[in-house]
């Protein structure tokens, strides 16, 4: 692994092509045999820290169409939570399907499950008709596995009956040293970035742009409000830097004034903490409290100078469902791509239909979308909103920090680069825009600007 590295530092990733691959690695694990070592315990207090190891697995060899990256650097994303928290259900399960659709399947289906659906890095081995990409080439991964052997995902490839989160529905993910995905899966790393930047977007980034952006989301055009929950998080940061740069006007909520920060650092001005203001939209285990929703609404108004928010960018589900149904302007859109509180919503519909108010499912996105939202990387349009970097010996004590909602932005994780800093290609590029990633580099002072 050593002389892979040194052949990526020293700048010729070409080389890595010649250099043997190790029979091991080092990934960050579930073992199947653990999965029920939280029953009885509240989701709270789950601790990530408990079933996640640190090991080396055995090296999988890419089939056709696949391909074998070494990972320089990934990321925490909500999804490692789920899967270290076992819920909604151990992901053995999905593992335990895919190996039941096809010999290449059945590969992922072991006792140990390598998570992370995040990486950046270099290009290895390349399987079988793999054509656009060879070894050493620098990339990023999005998380979208597809088999497309089905009529239904050749429309939008999110489609497709056999549609699988990579590091998530499959083995093998990005929070390890190397890693195994499809060759459909790669893009070009942003060249200004450093490999810690790089990996922090993927995920996020191409679920906001789909949500928001795409003709499978809300459509988002200019001159929209749009009404942001979390908007400091994962999703949320990215979700604020693409409405400020489509001419619309993001409404953040937060729930401390640090992360409040963060969002003004993007460009954004109309904020709610909503630990401050202390809304309480569940009265009780089963009662709604109308007259906060009533409360929450009037408070966008005062900010927005009285518009409603077009479009309502939903992801925590149960707490907060209601009012945003409630607060959408007529003929607006709640789009809604998660559940953090919890799955099962109830609203009043009669503020969905009496005015014309759309509700629309979405998830991650296909790779057209992945690919738009990497390219507006690519650009220095969007930059990654990084708050701490660990090495890959931290990563359970990361995951514990987004559990517990500890964390601003992304949470960055070290796997073969040694320090932070590293991989930048491009340093035109980045002098160009040093002061934007400065000031995106969230829970950091900006250096400048
Ligand atoms: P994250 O980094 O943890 O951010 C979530 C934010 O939501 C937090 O910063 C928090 O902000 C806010 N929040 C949490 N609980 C809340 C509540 N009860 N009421 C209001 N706000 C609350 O996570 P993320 O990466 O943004 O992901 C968010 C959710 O989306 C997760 O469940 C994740 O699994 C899901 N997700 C789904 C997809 C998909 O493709 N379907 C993709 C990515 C993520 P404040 O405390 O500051 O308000």
């Amino acid at each position: 692994m050593q002389e892979i590295l040194d052949a990526i530092i020293a700048g010729t990733p070409g080389e890595v092509g010649r250099l043997r691959v190790p029979d091991f690695y080092r990934g960050v694990t579930l073992h199947a045999d653990e999965a029920t070592m939280f029953d009885g315990v509240a989701s709270g207090d789950k601790d990530p820290r408990k079933s996640l190891h640190l090991e080396e697995v055995p090296t999988p060899q890419p089939a056709a169409g696949e391909v074998l990256v070494a990972v320089l650097a990934s990321g925490i994303n909500h999804n490692t939570v789920w899967s270290s928290i076992f819920e909604p259900l151990p992901t053995f399960a999905f593992l335990s399907r895919y190996g039941k659709a096809s010999p290449q399947g059945a590969r992922h289906d072991l006792p140990f499950h390598v998570l992370g659906s995040d990486l950046a890095g270099v290009v290895l081995r390349c399987g079988e008709g793999v054509t656009p990409w060879r070894p050493g080439d620098e990339v990023v991964a999005h998380c979208l596995s597809v088999e497309l052997h089905h009529p239904d995902g050749h429309g939008d490839t999110m489609l497709d009956p056999e549609q699988r989160i990579w590091g998530f529905e499959t083995n093998f993910g990005g929070l390890a040293e190397l890693a195994l995905v499809k060759a459909n899966q790669l893009m070009p790393k942003p060249g200004h970035l450093t490999w810690e930047e790089a990996a922090a977007s993927g995920l996020v980034n191409s679920t906001a742009y789909r949500q928001l952006v795409s003709a499978n989301g809300a459509r988002l055009k200019q001159g929209d409000t749009v009404l942001i929950w979390g908007a400091s998080g994962g999703l949320g940061s990215y979700a604020t830097q693409l409405v400020l740069n489509g001419g619309a006007t993001p409404v953040c909520v937060v729930s401390s004034p640090e992360k409040a920060e963060v969002c003004r650092r993007m460009g954004a001005e109309l904020i709610i903490d909503r630990s401050a203001e202390g809304y309480r939209f569940w009265r009780d285990e089963h009662t709604q409290d109308q007259g906060e929703w009533r409360r929450f609404g009037t408070r966008l108004r005062e900010l927005t100078g009285g518009e409603d928010p077009d479009i309502v960018f939903e992801h925590p589900g149960r707490e907060t469902f209601g009012a945003s149904v409630y607060v959408a302007r007529r003929g607006g859109t709640i789009v809604s791509c998660a559940s953090t509180s919890g799955f099962q919503h109830t609203y009043d519909n009669r503020y969905l239909w009496m005015h014309l108010k759309r509700i629309v499912g979405t998830h991650f996105a296909n790779y057209r979308e992945a690919w738009a939202a990497n390219r507006l990387i690519v650009q220095g349009r969007i930059h990654p909103t990084l708050s701490e970097v660990v090495p890959l010996e931290q990563t359970a004590q990361a995951v514990h920090v987004v559990h517990r909602n500890l964390h601003q932005g992304k949470v960055g994780v070290l796997c073969l680069a040694p320090r932070e800093g590293l991989g930048v290609r491009d340093p035109e590029l980045r002098a160009r825009h040093q002061t934007a990633i400065n000031r995106f580099r969230t829970g950091r002072v900006p250096a400048a600007g």
